[in-house]
């Protein structure tokens, strides 16, 4: 699709077949989705949410570049990793190589969960994002709906964090498993001095 100058779209032509442009990465989370998981923030979101927690995601501009293999491999390698959690910005701006990564975390026993300020309803319309329909086919469980600080629900064992969020099990073996500890806070230090929190309340950090 063609672009103008001006589109804050125009970044994601800069992101070569085969890679994902993220934010941030995280293994062995218990508090983004069912059991001990891995999580991958995307770069990149046009909402701008009032009270965001994570406003370092807005912009489109090349990040960390990454490619599928390189990403699956990593997930992979930590085997407690049972699943993946795709949170952003705005994962479905990169549908079709989320779609791939998901495939190959599927292929090899793990399940895969997504965020998306878009609804499924909209997702599933002629204005979704191109590949929408590819990574909903890949996903277990679906949160749609972008945070609306109004409808803001403020209660830690709410799974969603307003009131107009949905969770959407696309896989009938997750019906019982919306369990995830909402109620936590998790703290992730890198070796380079650098941490992620994520959580109720959570948000992200730099050194
Ligand atoms: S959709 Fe999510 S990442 Fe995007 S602005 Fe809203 S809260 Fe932030």
């Amino acid at each position: 699709m063609e672009r103008k100058a001006t589109d804050p779209l125009l970044p994601l032509m800069e992101i070569p077949p085969g890679y994902l442009n993220i934010m941030g990465y995280i293994d062995e989370s218990e508090v983004n989705g069912p059991s001990c998981r891995a999580v991958v923030w995307l770069q990149g979101c046009l909402r701008k949410c009032p009270s965001c927690f994570n406003p370092d995601s807005w912009s489109f501009e090349i990040n960390q570049l990454i490619t599928v293999d390189a990403l699956a491999e990593k997930i992979l390698s930590n085997t407690r990793n049972t699943g993946v959690t795709f949170s952003g910005g705005e994962p479905f701006w990169q549908a079709p190589a989320l779609a791939a990564l998901a495939r190959k975390l599927k292929a090899a026993g793990l399940n895969v969960m997504s965020f998306t300020g878009f609804t499924l309803q909209r997702l599933q319309s002629e204005y979704a994002p191109v590949g929408a329909q590819e990574l909903i086919d890949q996903l277990d469980i679906l949160i749609d709906g972008a945070f609306v600080e109004s409808l803001a629900i403020n209660d830690p064992t709410s799974p969603v964090s307003s009131s107009n969020q949905r969770v959407l099990v696309l896989n009938p073996e997750f019906q019982d498993k919306i369990t995830w500890a909402s109620d936590q806070t998790e703290i992730h230090i890198f070796k380079d001095g650098s941490r992620i929190v994520t959580g109720y309340r959570g948000w992200m950090e730099q050194p």
